[in-house]
Parts: C-alpha cells; sequence; structure tokens
C-alpha cells in the first residue's frame, strides 16, 4: 500500500511513522508512506498557503490552489480516495479502518488553521474522516491515527496476524481482559481458568467476559449485533447476576 500524507507540518510525523509497528511495516516495505509539504506547492512570492476568510471571522483559511496541486501531483492522473482529515467527517472505526486498508493506494489532507476553503471539500476530496467528536489544532494527529490503525490490517504487519481478528471491535465486542506474569502480584490473582490448559474453557471465560465487558461499558455496541443463542444466553445470566448486585 502507498500512503501519501500532504500537511504543512511534516516533521510532526517524525516518531510515529517511524517507530514500532509503522516504521517496521515501513522498513519491511508493507506500506510505503510520502510525506509531502503543501507550501512546496505554493508557487507565489511569497509561499502563502492561507488567507483572512471572505466574510470575516477568526483566523486563517487554507488557499485551494497549492492543496489542489499537492494532491493533483501525488495522484499523477490516477485515482485514489482522497480524504480530507476534518472533525465534520465520518466518525473513524475499526471497521472503516479495515475497509482502507484494502486500497492500494490513500491520499491523506492535513488540514490546519481554522480549516480550509470549502472548494476542497466540494472538487478534490472523495471522504472526509473525523477521528472524534473534538476539535484539534490540524489534520495531522488525526492523519497518524488513520495510518496506524489502517496499517494494522496490512498483511505482514503485525506479528500475530490474528490478533486483529480478536481485538475489541473485531466482532463488535470489547476485547476479554488479557493477563501476564507474574501469577499474582500484590495479592491480585490472575483468574484460575486461563492456568488451566483447558482451551475450550478459556475460549468459553474469554467470550463470557467479553459479553460482560460490552455489556458494562460499551452497551450501544451490542445493539443490532447478531449473537448466537449461547451468547444470547450468557448476557441474560450476566444481566441477572448485575441486577442481582444492584438490589
Ligand atoms: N473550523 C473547523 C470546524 O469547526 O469544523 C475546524 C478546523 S481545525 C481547528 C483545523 C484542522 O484540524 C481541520 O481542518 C482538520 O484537518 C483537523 N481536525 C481538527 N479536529 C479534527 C478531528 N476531530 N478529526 C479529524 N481532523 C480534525
Amino acid at each position: 500500500m502507498r500512503i501519501d500524507v500532504l500537511t504543512l507540518f511534516p516533521e510532526m510525523f517524525q516518531g510515529p511513522l517511524d517507530t514500532s509497528i509503522v516504521g517496521r511495516a515501513r522498513a519491511a516495505g508493507i506500506v510505503d508512506i510520502h510525506l509531502w509539504n503543501i507550501r512546496d506547492f505554493a508557487h507565489d512570492r511569497h509561499r502563502q498557503v492561507d488567507d483572512y476568510p471572505f466574510g470575516g471571522g477568526a483566523g486563517m483559511v487554507m488557499k485551494p490552489e497549492p492543496v489542489f496541486k499537492a494532491v493533483r501531483h501525488v495522484l499523477g492522473g490516477e485515482t485514489a480516495p482522497v480524504i480530507l482529515m476534518s472533525p465534520q467527517g465520518e466518525v473513524f472505526s475499526h471497521r472503516l479502518a479495515e475497509e482502507l486498508s484494502q486500497e492500494k493506494h490513500l491520499v491523506l489532507v492535513c488540514g490546519h488553521y481554522e480549516g480550509v476553503d470549502e472548494r476542497i471539500r466540494e472538487a478534490l476530496v472523495t471522504r472526509q474522516i473525523s477521528i472524534g467528536d473534538y476539535v484539534l489544532t490540524g489534520g495531522e494527529l488525526p492523519a497518524m491515527v488513520v495510518i496506524d490503525a489502517v496499517v494494522r490490517f496490512l498483511p505482514g504487519a503485525l506479528g500475530d496476524a490474528g490478533a486483529v481478528h480478536t481485538d475489541s471491535f473485531a466482532q463488535g465486542l470489547l476485547e476479554y481482559p488479557q493477563y501476564t506474569r507474574p501469577r499474582e502480584f500484590e495479592g491480585m490473582k490472575v483468574p484460575e481458568v486461563l492456568l488451566s490448559g483447558n482451551h475450550q474453557r478459556i475460549a468459553q471465560w474469554r467470550r463470557e467476559q467479553a459479553l460482560r465487558r460490552t455489556l458494562l461499558l460499551r452497551p450501544d455496541l451490542l445493539e443490532g449485533l447478531e449473537l448466537s443463542e449461547e451468547d444470547r444466553q450468557l448476557l441474560a445470566t450476566i444481566k441477572e447476576e448485575l441486577e442481582q448486585a444492584d438490589e
């Protein structure tokens, strides 16, 4: 996969894109990430990338010309999703990360200041993604979030490829609790079942814990989720237990 990132602050990406899983995936040629400074596509005397908003108001707005030039340059006549990082976009999710990981090429555009000229939205970008209902100073951190989540889905990026399928959200639930050594820490013991070596019991315990956790922390995820008869029974038992504990 190739990812082109258009930004006014390419230096912000150093670190997150060079280390850990994303850094290793780049080194292994699993993902090819290119950072482009939008200012390099501003060809007026002052290399101006922003200007005052028509109609007045606070802050500066990113000008259309350099962004159009930069996107056209990286596309080189090809087509690919051109994604604007925007608090007004579709909220990013596990499902969307997986969907984007199927693409061969992504172009991510990072806004800054008060945002971008509306014509960039209207005529250049094919999709807008938000990483949540809050406003950040720029699209750089959102772009890094998107890249990290997408790269995890690329074949070979994770040491254990199965992890993406058991992580939270993969099957609509939060993941079960995880433990490692020591078996006992400050009086807190690892659940006995995890030490039993009985894979069937471990799988059942994990499913029950995933359902319990989702019910407690993110009940919205259970709405509309297709559950087996066994899951439904487990959930009913957990709900009863919780109601009894409340009384
Ligand atoms: N004035 C804009 C608005 O109210 O919609 C917000 C502009 S914000 C200060 C500057 C840039 O940061 C945006 O153009 C976008 O690229 C990025 N940004 C801010 N919050 C974001 C979020 N939650 N998700 C994705 N990008 C975000």
